[in-house]
């Protein structure tokens, strides 16, 4: 077994044990490998692995690389999901390339995309990035006060051709993962009170968890991991 593969099956098991412990059904939870940093033969060997998921920060890495994986596995079923942030003057870019945008940090940001997934005539699912832990190198929503997170949400779902299906959050570098948990708890109150407020939506995923801290993001309810470390090894 190569080490990528071993690596693979590990994060996969952790997975389900975690879910388990949760009562969760670890079919309901979406392994996204991020790749970022890695060339197109680590990503196609994680694709011959199984993996449909892949998640890239950058723009430019992933106009390098994602046309040439596409192109190697035709018909690609690989979903591409934008996980970094995203400037305006990139979303052009973007929209071609990736099939799910996690970064959603503006009512500005959201407009853009809007109008160019209405150009290429294609919805585009997206998630709103919270920044829940507030600290100020990162990116995303803050979470309080409510009103005007709310008056966010509810304009950028109403963009027809976006599909706001959730909430993303990255939890700050923590000594013990447990000490992540309050703010992936806070991300799921955060979705149900906007599941409260604006029924008409599902806002099913929480897209939350990494390489150090997934096991308790899935413990609060993630439904998509974004992980790559621990598939991949350290990046340089
Ligand atoms: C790099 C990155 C990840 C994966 O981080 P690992 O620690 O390698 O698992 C997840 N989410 C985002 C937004 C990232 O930039």
């Amino acid at each position: 077994m190569s080490e990528l593969e071993h690596n693979l099956r590990a994060v996969q098991q952790r997975i389900t044990d975690a879910a388990a412990r949760a009562h969760r059904d670890a079919n309901a939870i979406t392994l996204v490998a991020v790749t970022k940093t890695f060339p197109v033969e680590t990503i196609l060997a994680a694709h011959a692995l199984g993996i449909r998921h892949f998640g890239e920060n950058r723009v430019e890495e992933a106009a390098s690389k994602i046309p040439i994986v596409n192109s190697q596995i035709v018909p690609s079923p690989i979903t591409w999901h934008m996980i970094g942030h995203l400037q305006s003057r990139k979303v052009k870019a973007t929209l071609p390339l990736f099939d799910f945008v996690h970064s959603v940090d503006s009512v500005a940001l959201a407009r853009r995309l809007n109008d160019h997934a209405q150009g290429l005539g294609k919805r585009l699912p997206i998630l709103l990035e919270v920044n829940v832990s507030g600290e100020a190198t990162k990116y995303g929503f803050a979470p309080t006060p409510r009103e005007p997170f709310f008056d966010a949400a509810r304009e950028i779902a109403s963009l027809p051709y976006l599909d706001a299906q959730g909430l993303m959050t990255i939890a700050p570098i923590v000594a013990r993962p447990v000490e992540a948990r309050p703010y992936f708890r806070a991300l799921r109150e955060l979705r149900d009170e906007l599941r409260a407020r604006f029924p008409e939506r599902a806002w099913q995923h929480l897209s939350m968890g990494m390489t150090d801290d997934f096991e308790v993001a899935i413990a609060e309810g993630a439904t998509i991991v974004r992980i790559g470390r621990a598939i991949f090894g350290e990046r340089h």
